[in-house]
């Protein structure tokens, strides 16, 4: 496409397309990229201009653009049969997905339900919980526990157990209550703007005064409650706030001490992002939760599917003779065989080439380039959870505070880079593929990029 051809397609999307999660007025300001190809953990426009994914695009893709191990079970898949209805029938790359991701959990959590996106598996494991504890005899059990900047989507019932004000405000008067807890974020403890050694510390402090008010509140109202649910270790999109995993032990211990659910909401840490395949994994003792859902990685970027996994014995409570005991929650394209294929050639790759230990490494590496912006005083509370890293700028002004975003993702175009800070938190999250030249490209101009936006008058 020529360049008059590329920005007639922009001129048209901005037309007809009501993009996500962006006031389109700031198109007037903010570039509207159009995309060409993928390849690896690069996107290409039209003119042979190429950005870095450094965020995965939204934290879904893992394995790069146009993966060929994963087109190609795409494509395989793609000649047998594209989709079959799952009630009534049901085909191999569902059952394969399903024993494995068990199988990944010890096969605690025994059971795999099925949907497209996000907000839909959140959906589902309110309505399982909820429903659980009417089929067993507990039906005042119908609030649910959040935590404070907690995210899990944003259609109205995953909303209710939201808590960023930018995404639910406006519709508050729709939006059922809820027990919102404060969060383990390590940074609510002290504002300190230099690192501390005693991270950990801090950090486990925050995660224990985050507990007692759940105790507090569960002592109180635990009979009403259906459930509660977090984000383990990182509370991604309320801004890359992390916690220590002592939380997520103290916080299974109560849910059972006082008969509430938990639900892990592994939708953006799942799948490797926080340095186990699920973040869950690093409470200890090793724990499970009652619920976990799963999305965004899970099909390597490729395809929309979520899940939720649960164990036996809540799956059991629904199977009765009584159709009205049973989860009937019907969605057109549950287990959907072609995003079952991406997913299954996911944990192949996983698998095939030990990406757990060889992220360690990515990792390590990736921190090491980022080492100057621990100390450097425009930074505060620089930190790092397997695949994830965050700081907050500090931008004083007000109005150059609420700008910054559009304009440090302006500026990284500019650079060659995809990073699209959430208010002045700027993060990265990338694919687990990238080549040392790309970790040194990267971390390199986001240093560039910064300095530049900082100095932004
Ligand atoms: C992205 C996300 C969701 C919602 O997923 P969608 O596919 O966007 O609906 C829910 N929970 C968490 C933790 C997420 O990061």
């Amino acid at each position: 496409m020529s360049i008059n051809q590329t920005s007639d397609l922009v001129q048209r999307s901005l037309k007809s397309v009501w993009h996500p999660c962006t006031q389109m007025q700031h198109h007037e300001s903010t570039p509207l990229i159009a995309v060409s190809k993928g390849e690896g953990a690069w996107l290409y426009g039209f003119k042979g201009e190429r950005y870095l994914d450094a965020i995965s695009s939204w934290w879904v893709n893992l394995f790069g653009h146009a993966n060929p191990r994963i087109n190609a079970a795409v494509k395989s898949q793609l000649d047998r049969v594209e989709h079959a209805m799952l009630a009534g029938f049901t085909h191999k790359g569902v059952v394969e997905l399903s024993e494995r991701l068990s199988g990944l959990t010890g096969n605690v959590l025994g059971h795999v339900f099925y949907a497209s996106d996000g907000a839909s598996a959140v959906e589902i494991a309110l309505k399982m919980s909820f429903h659980f504890w009417k089929n067993t005899g507990r039906p005042l059990k119908q609030e649910f526990i959040c935590l404070k900047g907690g995210y899990h989507g944003e259609t109205i019932g995953a909303l209710s157990v939201t808590d960023v004000p930018i995404f639910k405000s406006a519709y508050s008067e729709l939006i059922k209550g809820t027990h919102v807890v404060p969060s383990p974020d390590f940074r609510v403890q002290g504002d300190s703007t230099v690192e501390t050694a005693d991270r950990e510390q801090t950090s486990l402090q925050a995660a224990q005064k985050a507990a007692l008010a759940v105790e507090e509140l569960l002592k109180e109202r635990a009979e009403h409650i259906s459930a509660l649910i977090l984000e383990p270790l990182v509370q991604c999109a309320g801004g890359m706030a992390m916690h220590h995993p002592y939380y997520l032990t103290r916080i299974r211990e109560l849910c059972e001490t006082y008969s509430v659910h938990l639900i892990a909401d592994e939708i953006a840490v799942g799948c490797a992002r926080t340095g186990t395949f699920f973040a869950f994994e690093q409470a200890t003792p090793a724990i499970w939760p009652d619920f976990m859902c799963l999305s965004k990685g899970i099909s390597g970027g490729y395809l929309p599917l979520s899940l939720v996994m649960t164990r036996d014995s809540i799956y059991k409570a629904f199977y009765d003779e009584k159709i009205t005991k049973a989860f009937l929650h019907s969605h057109s394209y549950t287990g959907n065989p072609l995003a079952c294929s991406a997913a299954l050639a996911t944990l192949d790759i996983f698998r095939d080439d030990q990406v757990l230990s060889a992220n360690k490494i990515l990792s390590s590496k990736i921190s090491k380039g980022l080492m100057s912006l621990q100390n450097d005083k425009r930074v505060k509370h620089f930190r790092n959870q397997g695949m994830i890293w965050a700081f907050d700028a500090v931008v004083e002004d007000p109005a150059k505070r609420d700008t910054f975003s559009r304009r440090f993702f302006a500026k990284a175009l500019e650079h060659e880079l995809l990073v699209r800070p959430i208010g002045n938190t700027v993060y990265l999250m990338p694919p687990y593929i990238l080549s040392d030249d790309e970790v040194g490209l990267l971390t390199q101009r986001l240093h560039v990029v910064f300095d530049e936006v900082m100095g932004f008058d």
